[in-house]
């Protein structure tokens, strides 16, 4: 049973990560792995509405974080079952009595109906590196001078990189710290957007106003999703003035900057533009160490620093992705009971992680990428010329052959301007070293690739 209990934690904390936090807490409140066998997996949810929603949306999902945990499910099966009643079985009948305790992952998520803020969501457990100390600064900033400061502050960056987390806990530090005399509301712009739309359909703006414009500190997280809805534009820019009018602080995140938000009205994007803008970029290797090791202490566990490096190694871009990872490495140690090798850990990394860089990305392709975001010909990468503006393109274009396509080294040097394969296994080996060390590489080595993703 215990082991039941140990897998569906573990399958919850991997489907925590790919829907939204509040989808997540409704439908997966009190949800139980009941039983397992023969392939066949069966869930129990308190109610026929939860029942019936997950099983109709979310079946892939919860099927594959289970068969991620444990290859041999093939099906679920759906049932509901109040925590309080005796978990029944797959097919026999003679279950035990077996307590349900209260998910210690839902204590976690216990969104402040007042501010909407999620109180894990903590500038302590924020690991502050060369990718987001600007943010960080900036956010610390505000929590000192409320208004005054940052005003907005849009802060931006790619998915995964901490946004939310950085925001809500400006949040959460701004609540605590004034105790609760400074009203703080934290919201996504899809919620903002599906109250708008709410409040016109029922004659009822002033649901909106009541709830938005009395507030202190609005925080609103990925701006990107109101661009193009005008009436929600609307309504956010007299949100935004009326605050900004009364020095109340502003907050805001998106996946791209101002200017790169295509249906943004003009008005609003000078706006933001009027404020602070900071970055966070993609986070380097320290700080995913970093990251890593400040998780296995607050899930108080242990991995061997060699496994903990190997992860950093091959999740480079999504913290969230980093945190998945770990979580199932983890898994893998506490039910076998074994310490995880750096093979093991290998082979579950591998099972793992996904590439999303499409298979069917050219050579040509790749070459091409990297010459339009260095803005260089791509005659200039297979050219002769040694001019630092053209050598670090070049190895960059060698390193992505490898590392995206596989190539062997013979055949880049060959499409690269026929090199020697020594020189394409050179620049391998040295991008390969240097995106370690070097954030600012790093960050272009993700964009590029994030552009071939596209290509
Ligand atoms: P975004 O909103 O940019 O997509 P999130 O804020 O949701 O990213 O971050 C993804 C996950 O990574 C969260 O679990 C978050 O707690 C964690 N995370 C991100 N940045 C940091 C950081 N600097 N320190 C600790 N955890 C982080
Ligand atoms: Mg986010």
């Amino acid at each position: 049973m215990e082991e039941l209990k140990n897998l569906w934690q573990t399958a919850l904390s991997e489907i925590e990560l790919q829907i939204s936090k509040p989808n997540f807490v409704t439908w997966f409140k009190n949800s139980q792995l009941l039983d397992k066998r023969d392939g066949a997996a069966l869930i129990g949810f308190p109610n026929n509405f939860a029942k019936e929603w997950a099983e109709n949306k979310y079946y892939k999902i919860i099927l594959g974080a289970l068969r991620n945990l444990d290859g041999a499910t093939k099906k679920l099966e759906f049932m509901v079952c109040n925590t309080n009643s005796l978990p029944p079985k797959i097919s026999d009948g003679k279950s035990k009595k077996t307590p349900v305790a209260e998910q210690p992952i839902f204590s976690e998520l216990k969104v402040d109906p007042e501010t909407n803020l999620n109180p894990r969501y903590t500038l302590g457990s924020f690991v502050v590196g060369s990718s987001n100390e600007l943010a960080y600064a900036a956010i610390q900033a505000i929590v000192k001078e409320v208004g005054k400061k940052y005003n907005p502050l849009f802060v931006h960056g790619g998915v995964g990189v901490g946004k939310t987390h950085l925001i809500q806990a400006a949040g959460n530090e701004i609540k605590n710290f004034y105790q609760n005399k400074v009203r703080v509301r934290y919201v996504p712009s899809e919620k903002f957007t599906n109250e708008v739309i709410w409040a016109m359909r029922n004659k009822r703006m002033d649901t909106i106003k009541d709830k938005y414009r009395g507030v202190d500190v609005l925080i609103i997280d990925d701006i990107q999703f109101i661009g193009g809805k005008t009436r929600t534009e609307e309504e956010f820019f007299h949100t935004f003035n009326a605050l900004y009018e009364n020095n109340k602080q502003i907050i805001i995140s998106s996946d791209r900057p101002p200017r790169f938000i295509p249906t943004l009205e003009e008005r609003l994007r000078s706006r933001f533009e009027g404020g602070m803008i900071c970055d966070i970029g993609y986070p380097d290797y320290e700080l995913r160490v970093a990251v890593l090791r400040t998780k296995l202490q607050e899930k108080g566990s242990e991995l061997a620093p060699e496994v903990v490096d190997l992860v950093a190694n091959k999740v480079k871009k999504n913290l969230r992705e980093l945190e998945g990872v770990l979580n199932r490495v983890i898994f893998y140690q506490q039910t076998k009971g074994q310490v995880v090798t750096l093979k093991l850990a290998e082979q579950i990394i591998n099972e793992n992680i996904q590439e999303p860089i499409q298979q069917n990305v050219t050579p040509v392709q790749v070459v091409k990428v990297v010459a339009d975001f260095f803005e260089v010909s791509p005659n200039d990468l297979s050219g002769r010329c040694r001019k630092k503006e053209v050598v670090e393109p070049r190895q960059i274009a060698m390193y992505l052959l490898r590392d995206v396509l596989d190539l062997s080294f013979p055949y880049i040097g060959e499409k690269l301007g026929k090199r020697d394969h020594t020189t394409a296994m050179y620049a391998f080996e040295k991008i390969s070293q240097d995106v370690n060390k070097n954030p600012a590489l790093n960050n272009k080595i993700m964009l590029i690739k994030e552009k071939l993703t596209k290509a």
